[in-house]
């Protein structure tokens, strides 16, 4: 097996996928080691949402140009399977006293070019006739955003990638990180030492741990979130993609009758990631509970399964992407639970940042890890409290 690379990267998740591609794209000899499979950590268990609507106009700009991807996928990746992306509608239903925010972020979305437009709670019963419209005035609603197969995103991306020239080494949880002369060497791990100039942290939840092998200490902490799939009860044929802020809840249908729903408070941070565990006892419920409140028709629906996933959390919930520490070390990683529906575009701009010096698609250098060391944090232009509680 060849050992010397131009780019290792950690992780075979979305982000380590997406960078692969882009990189193999350029003609750049990369390898992603994977402790385990392709989406084995956050990707394989992401709800999958994939909507513009965020309050940091980089991160907008970030999903729009993500957004071309999946409408495109063929033609722009190209790799089997498919991305799976499901055109429903989005909406961002908001509190009465976040009507200004959401206004002032709808005119942002628009002028960056995203299809957004402002609706009332009466366009919103139009749109969902089984939905409760009693506790908002406004919502964004955006006609074409939906949802996509995480697993199947990162493994096309990483099919593409391979098909470019890119390896792949399952199994390979990488345990060192060797430097020498202040910049980094390569890797070591069980299957044997492997060299490049440049080695990318996309280890999602682990990422903390990866970038003390480099003496890094970050605030790259976890966040453990629980999902339920539910039956809808027949005469709820579909429901657009939702994140609903009053009932601190995202929701999405799913094929076969089903919803998915995530609650964005109760989600416990800082724990170690686990790949076997089940959700807590009272997450079934309250799920239950909450998406009664908005399709109160779901109280004749029934559970279908239920399931839990890890994914870095920064102190800002916004992702740390560029170079840090040694020389040739680079972040891409605190995703904050809401990084699948950006990857294809941070890996985009990961791969201008690395090969030409900046990045052009979209500034990302805005997301720079050094902010933590300076104790800085991000907040959007017009912002919402934190996503998750
Ligand atoms: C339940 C859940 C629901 C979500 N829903 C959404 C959503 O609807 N929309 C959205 O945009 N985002 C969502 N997210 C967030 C999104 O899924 C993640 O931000 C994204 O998948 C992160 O991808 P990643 O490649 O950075 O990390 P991961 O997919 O976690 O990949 C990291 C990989 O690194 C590997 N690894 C770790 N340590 C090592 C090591 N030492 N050596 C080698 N390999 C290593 C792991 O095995 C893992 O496969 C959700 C996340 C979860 C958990």
């Amino acid at each position: 097996m060849e050992h010397t690379f131009d780019v290792l990267i950690i992780g075979g998740g979305v982000h380590g996928a997406s960078l692969a591609f882009h990189l193999a794209r350029r003609g750049v000899r990369v390898a992603v080691l994977e402790r385990k499979f392709v989406a084995a950590g956050a990707t394989g268990r992401s709800s999958g949402l994939v909507r513009m609507h965020y309050d940091l106009e980089a991160e907008a700009r970030l999903a729009w140009v993500s957004f071309g991807y999946f409408r495109d996928w063929a033609r722009r990746v190209g790799g089997e399977p498919d991305c799976g992306f499901t055109r429903t509608g989005f909406l961002q239903i908001v509190e009465r006293e976040h009507a200004d925010t959401l206004r002032a972020n709808v005119h942002m979305h628009q002028r960056i070019g995203i299809p957004s437009l402002l609706v009332t709670a009466d366009d919103v019963r139009r749109l969902a006739p089984s939905f409760a419209t009693d506790d908002f005035d406004l919502a964004a609603y955006e006609p074409e955003s939906g949802y996509a197969d995480p697993p199947s995103t990162a493994q096309s991306l990483m099919n593409a990638a391979r098909a470019r020239g890119a390896v792949l080494i399952q199994e390979c949880p990488v345990t060192g990180i060797r430097v020498q002369g202040g910049r980094v060497a390569g890797v070591t791990t069980p299957r044997g030492e492997f060299s490049a100039p440049v080695v990318v942290n996309a280890a999602g939840a682990w990422a903390g741990e990866v970038c003390r092998m480099v003496g890094l200490d970050l605030p790259l902490s976890t966040w453990r979130h629980e999902t339920m799939f539910a039956h809808r009860p027949p005469d709820i044929l579909t429901h657009p993609t939702v994140i609903d802020f009053p009932n601190s809840m995202y929701f999405r249908p799913e094929t076969g009758g089903l919803t998915l729903v995530g609650l964005e408070d109760g989600n416990l941070l800082g724990l170690p990631p686990a790949d076997d565990e089940y959700v807590r006892p009272d997450f079934v419920e309250r799920a239950g509970e909450r998406i009664c409140r908005r399709i109160p028709a779901m109280v004749h629906g029934g559970v279908h399964s239920a399931q839990v996933g890890y994914d870095g959390i920064t102190p800002d919930q916004h992702p740390a992407l560029g170079p840090l520490g040694p020389e040739g070390f680079w972040l891409d990683c605190g995703f904050s639970g809401t990084g699948f529906k950006i990857a294809p575009a941070v890996g985009l701009c990961l791969s201008e940042w690395i090969l030409d010096g900046a990045p052009q698609t979209v500034d990302i250098t805005v997301f720079s890890p050094a902010r933590f060391l300076e104790g800085r944090t991000l907040r959007g232009e017009h912002p919402y409290e934190n996503i998750w509680r």
